[in-house]
C-alpha cells in the first residue's frame, strides 16, 4: 500500500501557510488490511480510518458517482485498484487535488501547483457539478485566499453559475450549508464569500433576502461584515452584521431557520435587526427607554449578550465611516452598570417581595438612570 498526504495540507505547505490538520490517502489497501494494522474505522458512508497513535484521518482511495439528487445521491467505490489519479479527480479544486508521498515527492496530475502560482481557484473536472456544496466551498476558499490575490477561474465561475441556475443548491441540507457558511464567516475576508456567491447567482438562491439588500446602492452589509472580521469578532456577531440591514424580522427568522443557525447567532441577529436604531441613538434615549432595552437583553443575567449587540452595532457604524470611537458603546455599558448597581438586597430587607419588589426595583433603576443621563 501507498500512503499520501492530500488536500489542504499539501496546498497550505506550498503556500507557506501553517497546516492545521492533515488528511491522508491510502492507495492499494483493503478495509481488512487497515484494521489488521490497528486503524480504527469511522464513518458509515465511506472507508475512513483513524490512526491508532496520531488520531489523524486516513481515507481509502475511492471514486464517486452521482446517483440522484442531493448529497445522499452518491455512490462510492473504494477498492485496492482505485489509483491515486482516480481519487484526486473527484476533488473540487486543482489546488486541493495534489498529493505528496512519504519522501516528499509531489503528485499533481491536474496542475494544482501552477494554479496556486497563478492564484486561480479552478475546478478539477466537470464532475464538480455533481456536488452543489462545492459552490460554497469555492466561495469560502476565495474568501480565505483573497489576501493572497486568489480569484475564481472564469470557467469555474461559469460552472458555478450553471449549478446555481439548475436548482441543485436547494438540495443541500441546512447542516452542510451552515458548516461552510460558518467557516467562511470566520475567515479574514468573509465579504468575499458573499460577493463570490452573488457573482454566480448562488446568493439569490441561498439568501435571496441578503441578495436583494446588495442590489441597493447604499447597502453597507458587506462593509459591516468586513469590519466585524477586521475586529476579529465571533461568529454570531458576524452573522448579525450580515443580516443587520434586513428591515423585517420575518426575513431574519427565515434566514436563521433555513440554515439552522446556532441559537446564539439566531438570537443576536434578531436583536440587532430589532434594536440597532436604539443603540445608535442611545445618547438620546429616555431613562424608561434605557430600562426597557436593558430588560429586553436581560442584561442582569446575561451581560455578554449586550456586549455582543454593542459590538455588532459599533462595527456597522464604523463601517459607515461614522465616529470610530462610537460613544454609544460606553454609554450603554455605563447605563447597564448603573441599573445593576441598584441595591436589590436593601429592598428585600425592607420586606418587599413579588410584584411590589419588581416595581420598587424598576423605580429605583429609573431614578438611577435619570441621574446617569444628567451627568
Ligand atoms: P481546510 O484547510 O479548510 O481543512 P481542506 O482542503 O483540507 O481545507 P477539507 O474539507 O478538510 O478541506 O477536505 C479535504 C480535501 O477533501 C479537500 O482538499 C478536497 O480535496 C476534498 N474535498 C472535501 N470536500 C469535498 C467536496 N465536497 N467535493 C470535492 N472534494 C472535496
Ligand atoms: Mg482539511
Amino acid at each position: 500500500m501507498q500512503i499520501y498526504k492530500v488536500g489542504g495540507a499539501v496546498r497550505d505547505r506550498l503556500l507557506g501557510r501553517s497546516v492545521s490538520d492533515i488528511d491522508w490517502l491510502v492507495v492499494g489497501a483493503t478495509v481488512d488490511q487497515m484494521q489488521a494494522l490497528g486503524y480504527r474505522p469511522v464513518g458509515a458512508d465511506f472507508p475512513v480510518f483513524i490512526h491508532p497513535r496520531t488520531g489523524e484521518e486516513y481515507a481509502l482511495a475511492r471514486t464517486e458517482r452521482k446517483s440522484g439528487r442531493g448529497y445522499g445521491g452518491f455512490t462510492f467505490h473504494a477498492s485496492p485498484d482505485v489509483t491515486l489519479e482516480e481519487d484526486l479527480i473527484r476533488r473540487d479544486l486543482t489546488i486541493n487535488a495534489m498529493a505528496e508521498d512519504e519522501l516528499g515527492n509531489l503528485y499533481d496530475p491536474y496542475h494544482g501547483k501552477k494554479d496556486l502560482e497563478q492564484r486561480l481557484l479552478r475546478h478539477v473536472s466537470p464532475a464538480f457539478a455533481e456536488d452543489p456544496l462545492r459552490v460554497l466551498r469555492v466561495a469560502r476558499f476565495a474568501a480565505r485566499y483573497a489576501p493572497l490575490g486568489f480569484r475564481v477561474a472564469d470557467e469555474t465561475r461559469e460552472l458555478m453559475r450553471r449549478i446555481s441556475a439548475s436548482g441543485e443548491l436547494q438540495a443541500l441540507t441546512a447542516e452542510r450549508s451552515w458548516k461552510e457558511i460558518e467557516r467562511a464567516l470566520m475567515e479574514d475576508q468573509p465579504q468575499v464569500f458573499i460577493q463570490v456567491l452573488r457573482d454566480c447567482g448562488a446568493l439569490k438562491v441561498l439568501m435571496p433576502e441578503v441578495d436583494a439588500l446588495l442590489d441597493k446602492q447604499q447597502s453597507h452589509t458587506l462593509q459591516a461584515l468586513e469590519q466585524a472580521a477586521g475586529e476579529q469578532l465571533p461568529l454570531h456577531v458576524r452573522w448579525a452584521c450580515l443580516l443587520h440591514e434586513l428591515t423585517d424580522l420575518d426575513q431574519a427568522k427565515a434566514l436563521n431557520q433555513r440554515f439552522k443557525a446556532p441559537r446564539e447567532s439566531q438570537e443576536l441577529a434578531l436583536l440587532v435587526v430589532e434594536c440597532q436604531t436604539l443603540c445608535h441613538g442611545a445618547l438620546e434615549l429616555s431613562a424608561a427607554e434605557l430600562i426597557e432595552l436593558l430588560q429586553k437583553f436581560d442584561v442582569y443575567r446575561r451581560p455578554q449578550r449586550l456586549e455582543d449587540f454593542i459590538a455588532a452595532c459599533q462595527a456597522q457604524a464604523r463601517s459607515r465611516g461614522e465616529n470610530q470611537a462610537y460613544p454609544q458603546a460606553d454609554y450603554l455599558r455605563g447605563a447597564a452598570a448603573v441599573a445593576k448597581a441598584v441595591d436589590v438586597k436593601g429592598l428585600v430587607e425592607k420586606g418587599l417581595t413579588g410584584q411590589a419588589l419588581g416595581e420598587a426595583l424598576k423605580e429605583a433603576r429609573l431614578t438611577a438612570l435619570e441621574a446617569y443621563r444628567q451627568r
